[in-house]
């Protein structure tokens, strides 16, 4: 009888996306086999170099509002985006992990793999940028946080406008935290223009507040990550000792802008926290000190364990 030969994997099976939950368990998600099936690939994942956006990219999409969109370079001069506040002169060299004053693509695309009200039923919109002030030991995204393809400030909104038209449930910036000032002018110009799709803002949760003010009513959703609990090795590891202090600061700040989570009719969400609790295998008291967070949080703020969402209906 002839053996049916096994079938090669698409992509190299180390990126998929582990989470520990609190009570020990582990879940194994197929987010990046997600990412990678329907994202277009521009980054080399064996090499980690970013590729060139591919011809069909290079094509203009028809994107409303023509008027050009100025990101003055002076807003990376001192740099102070994250809570680092290190004042790295971007303009001058690249920072080793926030790149330099360009908005850079890492990738982009319809996402399925999300929390349901994130996904929908048609996917959200995904644009991943490159540049990330953390280090985190446990990243699983490395190559497409180090490189990037630059993009202009109106490519990237006709890049949001194509990704409505492919029927995204909403337009979602990953990693958005090194380009404020840029994705605040986008944004901006897109609300202008009258996009009309919610903007969800998916963030390491490691944010300065004086920054996130710049999204107010301009971001509908907000998912940040919860990784590190207070005094963790592990954020120390990152770069970021004040890891446990910041994110709650920013979580507080993102629900006064948006308050509680809102659903529409088919269940995607149209404003609101989401809370992603994505530790790293903690200890168990970091992971108490989290957990009991988790719990002081507004009931408007809904907590996703897993990249399946299951807090809701
Ligand atoms: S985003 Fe990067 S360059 Fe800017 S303050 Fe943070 S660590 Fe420094």
């Amino acid at each position: 009888m002839k053996r049916k030969r096994p079938r090669k994997p698409r992509f190299p099976p180390r990126q998929s996306d582990v989470i520990i939950r609190p009570d020990g368990t582990v879940h194994v998600s197929f987010l990046w086999n997600d990412l990678c099936s329907v994202f277009r690939p521009l980054i080399d994942h064996r090499t980690g170099a970013a590729t060139a956006i591919p011809e069909a990219d290079r094509q203009p999409f028809s994107a409303p509002g023509r008027r050009r969109i100025n990101v003055p370079a002076t807003d990376y001069r001192k740099c102070r985006l994250c809570p680092n506040e290190c004042g790295f002169d971007r303009t001058a060299s690249p920072h080793p992990l926030c790149g330099d004053s360009s908005l850079r693509v890492a990738t982009w695309g319809l996402v399925h793999g999300d929390e349901r009200p994130i996904s929908g039923d048609r996917g959200s919109g995904a644009i991943m940028f490159s540049g990330c002030p953390l280090r985190c030991p446990s990243c699983h995204n490395p190559e497409m946080v180090a490189a990037g393809v630059r993009v202009t400030p109106n490519r990237l909104a006709a890049m949001a406008w194509d990704l409505r038209k492919r029927g995204a449930e909403n337009l979602q910036l990953l990693s958005p935290t090194v380009h404020i000032p840029a994705l605040a002018r986008v944004l901006r110009h897109l609300r202008g223009c009258g996009f009309d799709i919610p903007v969800v803002f998916k963030s390491s949760g490691y944010e300065s507040v004086n920054e996130l003010r710049k999204f107010e009513g301009l971001v509908d959703v907000y998912l940040p990550d919860v990784k590190f609990g207070p005094r963790s090795r592990w954020a120390e590891s990152a770069g970021a000792a004040d890891y446990f202090d910041e994110m709650r600061r920013a979580v507080e700040e993102m629900y006064r802008q948006t308050g509680p989570l809102a659903l529409s009719p088919r269940g995607t969400a149209v404003r609101g926290v989401l809370v992603r609790c994505v530790p790293a295998p903690l200890p168990s008291r970091e992971r108490g000190t989290i957990e009991r967070f988790l719990r002081t949080l507004p009931k408007g703020i809904h907590v996703s364990h897993t990249a399946v969402f299951d807090r809701l209906g």
